[in-house]
C-alpha cells in the first residue's frame, strides 16, 4: 500500500489506539485507496468502472481486465462471433480459452464432479478441465475439444463483475504468445489496443506476474497441466540430499526449480524463451 498515502481521516484512525483500524495496514478509503478505472476510445470513461465493463462485454465486446496476476482478456463465451472475432483479433486459431462463471452457471454448460467441484472452490481457484454439455458454450471457445477450463471468480473485481452478468465470459490470460504476462497500465492499453475494444484496469502494481493454474483431474486424481497461480511458490518436500540444485527449462513453456535442504521450489509457467522479453 506503499502507492496510495493515506489521507488525514485514515491516518486518524491507523493512528488511534481506541479505532478497531488502529495499525490496520491495509487501510485506505475512496480518498486515498486504489481505484478503478473504465478505458474506451483511448480516454478515461466517466462512471462506474465495474457497471461500465459489464455492459460492454453484454454488447458483445471484447474487455481487457486488469487482475491480480497479470491481464486477462474478456469476452461473452456464448456468442459465436465474438469469440471467433476474439481469435482472429489474436491470431489464435484452434488453442482452447479458458472460462470464468459462477458455479451455477458452470453446471450449465459442463459436468461438475464432486472432486471438480471442491477444486474449483478451493481458495487456490485454478482452471480445472470439465466435461463440456454441448449446445451453450460458443464453439470457437474449445475448437473440436469436448472439455472446457473453467475457474470461479477469484478477486472482489470478478465477484463484482459477476452480480451484474448472466453469462459465462471467456477469460484469456492478455500475454502475447509465450512472453509474460503486461504488467503497466500504459503498456496494457497501448499493447492491447488492436485486440481489446476496452480496458478495465486499476491502479495497484502487479509485483509477481502469475498465470492462472490449469489441472486436469484423471482417475479421480488431481493432474497439473499448469502449476501456477495458488501454487507457487510453495515448496514440494523432496529428499535430494545435500546439494542445492537448480533446474530450468524447458523452452516453450519454461519454469524454474531450485532445491534446498529437502524441499523443492517451483516457479510460475513463465513463457517461451525463444522471445528476449521472456
Ligand atoms: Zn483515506
Amino acid at each position: 500500500m506503499r502507492d496510495f498515502p493515506m489521507c488525514e481521516e485514515c491516518r486518524r484512525e491507523y493512528t488511534d489506539p481506541l479505532d478497531r483500524r488502529y495499525h490496520a495496514q491495509t487501510i485506505a478509503c475512496p480518498k486515498c485507496g486504489p481505484r478503478l478505472a473504465y478505458i474506451e476510445g483511448g480516454r478515461e470513461i466517466e462512471g462506474e468502472p465495474i457497471g461500465l465493463a459489464a455492459a460492454a462485454l453484454r454488447e458483445g465486446k471484447i474487455v481487457a481486465i486488469k487482475g491480480i496476476g497479470g491481464t486477462h482478456l474478456a469476452c461473452d463465451a456464448t456468442r459465436e462471433e465474438v469469440v471467433a472475432e476474439l481469435r482472429r483479433r489474436l491470431s489464435r486459431p484452434g488453442q482452447p480459452f479458458a472460462l470464468m462463471a459462477p458455479l451455477p452457471l458452470v453446471r450449465e454448460f459442463a459436468e461438475v464432479s464432486p472432486e471438480a467441484e471442491e477444486l474449483l472452490r478451493s481458495p487456490r481457484r485454478p482452471i480445472v478441465v470439465l466435461e463440456e454439455k454441448p449446445g451453450y458454450l460458443a464453439p470457437a471457445v474449445a475448437p473440436g475439444l469436448h472439455t472446457v477450463g473453467v475457474m470461479l471468480p477469484y478477486s472482489g473485481l470478478h465477484h463484482l463483475l459477476f452480480k451484474q452478468l448472466h453469462f459465462p465470459l471467456v477469460m484469456t490470460s492478455a500475454n502475447f504468445p509465450g512472453r509474460p504476462m503486461l504488467i503497466e497500465n500504459e503498456r496494457v492499453v497501448s499493447e492491447l489496443s488492436g485486440i481489446a475494444d476496452a480496458f478495465l484496469v486499476h491502479n495497484r502494481r502487479i509485483v509477481a506476474r502469475c498465470d492462472d493454474s490449469v489441472v486436469r483431474i484423471s482417475g479421480g486424481v488431481p493432474t497439473f497441466l499448469r502449476r501456477s497461480r495458488g501454487w507457487v511458490p510453495e515448496p514440494i518436500s523432496l529428499d535430494l540430499g545435500e546439494e542445492p540444485l537448480l533446474a530450468l527449462g524447458a523452452e516453450l513453456n519454461v519454469a524454474f526449480a531450485l532445491y534446498h535442504r529437502g524441499k523443492v521450489y517451483l516457479s510460475q509457467h513463465i513463457g517461451n524463451v525463444a522471445h528476449l522479453e521472456t
